[in-house]
């Protein structure tokens, strides 16, 4: 109902600036919080931008603070903000720096919360939970803080987490969007599409995800989209490049280092292959399956011959493995 979502964005809003002022404010935040994000490099106005804050480490200071400006305890559990277990309270979020997550337009939907240690045994974020207003899969972190750009620049910087996004951003990249750790979704893509037609996927520089996140890429291209990707030195992610980079230093690896998808995805395939024709014979209908997603066929076609000389193979075969594919389709 509407009156209930309108509940939640306004005790999601009334979290977002008591997190904010913890975070500017408050003794502890500022010891804590705010020199966090200060370590990162993130600086006054990137955070006043981000609307940025900290969670005060209590059972339950921001519940009670909120329960005693009015707001109902139904919307503070309904947003996942308090939990409530046995007739007693529990603020979701405690000692951590808080990333709101807005809409479209700007409403804050839900956040993410980041654990300041870098312990590897406790989970690092903390997201809300799925509700009436927050579906993960219909969102895009930053969508509100990049659609402007996105449409200047017709191209959207497409990364992992929410500190790339932030970090981009005061590096003067500002068209950018982070799918934040879940699986690229064709809600996420249609939102981006409103906007442009071109993603650019930046992807940590870890190996061990590539193979799993180029999946995601094929739901760019079944939209019609064009999508490059652009990796990063082992180790690195597009905020701890950033970080060391002047403005022009990224913006020029952004440009010299983006690859067309399909491309890109060949001579990975490639490597992979080795001198394994079996395997070969695998990847090469999987790399097939990712141009039968491609909507215009004149495109398709350009991309068998580009396919066929990456992977030295007749564009006959190509042609007939995809003539399969799009006929199973239809
Ligand atoms: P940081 O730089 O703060 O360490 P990151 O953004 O580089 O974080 P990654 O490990 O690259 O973190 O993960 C990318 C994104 O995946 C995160 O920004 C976050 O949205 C999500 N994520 C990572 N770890 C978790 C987790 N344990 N639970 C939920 N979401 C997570
Ligand atoms: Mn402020
Ligand atoms: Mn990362
Ligand atoms: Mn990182």
């Amino acid at each position: 109902e509407a009156n209930e979502k309108e509940s939640m964005y306004l005790v999601s809003e009334f979290a977002q600036k008591y997190f904010h002022s913890t975070l500017l404010n408050t003794d502890e935040g500022k010891a804590i919080g705010y020199s966090y994000f200060k370590e990162r490099g993130f600086t006054k106005e990137t955070i006043e931008k981000f609307g940025l804050g900290y969670s005060p480490e209590t059972w339950d200071a921001f519940t009670m603070e909120a329960l005693g400006k009015g707001y109902k305890l139904e919307y503070l559990e309904k947003t996942g903000l308090t939990i409530v277990k046995e007739d007693k309270q529990f603020d979701r979020f405690k000692g951590r720096v808080m990333f709101p997550i807005q809409s479209m337009s700007g409403r804050v939907l839900g956040f993410g919360g980041r654990i300041l240690t870098n312990d590897k045994k406790a989970a690092k974020y903390l997201n809300s939970p799925e509700s009436d207003i927050y579906h993960k899969s219909k969102v895009l972190y930053g969508i509100y803080h990049a659609k402007q750009a996105i449409a200047k620049l017709d191209n959207c910087f497409l990364v992992e987490g929410y500190t790339d996004v932030i970090q981009l951003h005061q590096a003067g990249v500002e068209n950018v969007v982070a799918s934040s750790g879940t699986a690229l979704t064709p809600d996420q893509i249609r939102l981006v599409n409103r906007l442009t037609k071109n993603i650019t996927v930046l992807f940590d520089g870890d190996a061990a995800g590539l193979r799993a996140s180029i999946r995601g890429i094929d739901l760019i291209l079944e939209e019609g989209m064009n999508a490059k990707v652009c990796t990063f030195p082992d180790g690195e992610d597009p905020d701890s490049f950033a970080k060391k980079t002047s403005h022009d230093e990224l913006v020029a690896y952004l440009s010299d280092n983006a690859m067309d998808f399909i491309q890109f995805k060949a001579s990975l395939l490639m490597k992979e292959a080795k001198n394994d024709p079996i395997k070969k014979a695998e990847l090469i209908r999987d790399m097939v399956t990712s141009v039968s997603k491609i909507p215009d066929k004149i495109k398709r076609e350009i991309y068998i011959q580009e396919c066929s000389r990456i992977m030295d193979i007749s564009e006959d075969v190509l042609f007939n493995t995809l003539a399969q594919l799009v006929q199973k389709d239809i």
